[in-house]
């Protein structure tokens, strides 16, 4: 099994480190010659969602890895990467991937609030430490997708079929249980191929 992790910009190193501590072998995708690489997941970090954007587009590896994430790559998202999955943005214009069918507001905790830790459960996995940073939150999920957890009454992470996705980052803390889920659901999507 091998992880791809987006690698142009945000906090790409902290995802690798946790994968490798989880004994499984990462790979950094940071131009398109990468891509010919073998990988089993993707993980797209947080950082700036904008600037990720309009980097992949650039450096022409969006349309791959649209494609990839359609027919079923298991995908880790958190933060930005969640604003790159969003089928729809409803305070910027813009939407890149759109594979998650969820409306995502950008910076949705205001700028005094826009960062906060706590410790909430996700479905399946009992107090949670959650870092948010300038995050966004769920404002709506359209059919198939599990609402997994929620904090102060907004959706900060769901599942969609393969796809991960969370507004905090669980990079950030010592935490390894949501990429260990992450990584179960590679391997059962491996088993079912
Ligand atoms: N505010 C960022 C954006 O809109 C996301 C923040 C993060 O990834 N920590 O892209």
């Amino acid at each position: 099994m091998r992880v791809a992790v987006l690698a142009v910009q945000g906090a790409f190193i902290e995802h690798i480190k946790m994968i490798e501590q989880l004994g499984v072998e990462c790979i950094e995708l940071r131009q398109k010659a990468d891509l010919e690489q073998s990988f089993d997941g993707l993980i797209l970090p947080g950082g700036e969602s904008t600037v990720q954007g309009k980097l992949l587009r650039e450096l022409e590896m969006f349309e791959p890895l649209q494609k990839r994430i359609k027919q079923g790559l298991p995908v880790l998202a958190t933060c930005a990467g969640l604003i790159l999955l969003a089928e729809n943005l409803s305070n910027d214009e813009r939407s890149h991937f759109q594979t998650l069918p969820v409306t995502v507001k950008r910076n949705a905790y205001g700028r005094q609030l826009g960062s906060f830790y706590t410790i909430e459960d996700i479905d399946g996995i009992k107090h949670f430490p959650m870092e948010f940073i300038r995050a966004p939150y769920i404002e709506e999920v359209k059919t198939g997708v599990e609402i997994l957890a929620r904090v102060k009454d907004n959706i900060v992470a769901v599942r969609y079929q393969n796809q991960l996705a969370m507004s905090f980052h669980p990079e950030l803390t010592e935490d390894t249980r949501l990429h260990e889920t992450f990584l179960q659901l590679i391997k059962s999507s491996l088993e079912k191929s």
